[in-house]
């Protein structure tokens, strides 16, 4: 259980006891090779995080400790370097068991209204919650079913970032240092080369066009929009940093300065 605190000033901080802490992070990627005072400091931002966001589970679930805690950390590792005004504006992670089906009104090209009903995993909304399906939030933890790199709480606090200045649409507010005509190039050539690759792979024979999607450095769901990208991007840079470095360092190179961190260097370490 969690220990309920009132902090300095009234403010009210989460404790997580060792043990829970332990079992909520030892499925992530993310935590090879951080050392033990950047877990000091995960577990903190962690509490803080706790303590200022509300957690509801959808169609009956039980949001347990431990499923807060997991989900808490994933948020975290993101803005472990940034600060916890990143997350401001909005209070709520919605818990699916599995993935939901919200109905969405679309207008096509002739006006005409259609019902959507597409099952997802995860949805950020612009200055609302965080909606998560357990199911896919499991699946970045468990090593027999594990599509590396594949991580829906982390693709969807990165869309929470991108959020910040408006739509999610791969450009962030960036750091003071950091020159916007390098992340434009950065980003806007490594996206047009992974949509290609994806246009590529879909065009071969449906025997192989699979593997050719499964081989790409990346979730062929990048190929989707900047935004999209950026969010899968953040995935690969914290879980398969390896991977995103040899595919798209001038990517990689960007990330490193916005996140203030260098998995790929953890990695290293770990
Ligand atoms: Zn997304």
């Amino acid at each position: 259980m969690f220990g309920w605190l009132r902090g300095a000033g009234g403010s009210r901080t989460v404790a997580i006891d060792e043990r829970l802490w332990r079992e909520g992070t030892a499925p992530w990627l993310f935590m090879r090779g951080l050392g033990a005072e950047e877990e000091a400091r995960l577990k903190a931002t962690c509490e803080r995080f706790l303590a200022r966001k509300r957690f509801s589970g959808a169609h009956g679930l039980e949001v347990t400790d431990l499923m807060q805690v997991e989900i808490a950390a994933q948020a975290a590792i993101l803005v472990l370097e940034l600060g916890d005004d990143w997350y401001e504006g909005w209070s709520e992670v919605i818990v699916y068991p599995s993935q939901f089906v919200p109905e969405r009104e679309v207008v096509d090209e002739a006006g005409v209204v259609h019902l959507t009903r597409d099952p997802m995993a995860g949805e950020a909304w612009l200055g609302g919650p965080v909606i998560l399906s357990y199911e896919d939030v499991l699946l970045a933890g468990d090593e027999a079913q594990r599509v590396a790199g594949y991580n829906v709480v982390i693709h969807e606090f990165a869309h929470k970032l991108d959020m910040r200045n408006g739509d999610a649409n791969g450009f962030p507010p960036l750091h003071a240092d950091m020159p916007v005509a390098e992340w434009r190039r950065a980003f806007a050539e490594a996206y047009a080369d992974f949509v290609a690759r994806v246009e590529a792979a879909e065009r071969l024979p449906a025997a192989r066009a699979q593997a050719a999607l499964d081989a790409l450095p990346l979730d062929p769901y990048a190929a989707e929009s900047p935004g999209e990208f950026f969010a899968v991007a953040s995935e690969a840079f914290f879980e398969t940093p390896e991977a995103l470095a040899g595919a798209y360092a001038a990517v990689y190179g960007q990330m490193r300065r916005f996140y203030r961190q260098d998995p790929l260097a953890r990695l290293g370490r770990a």
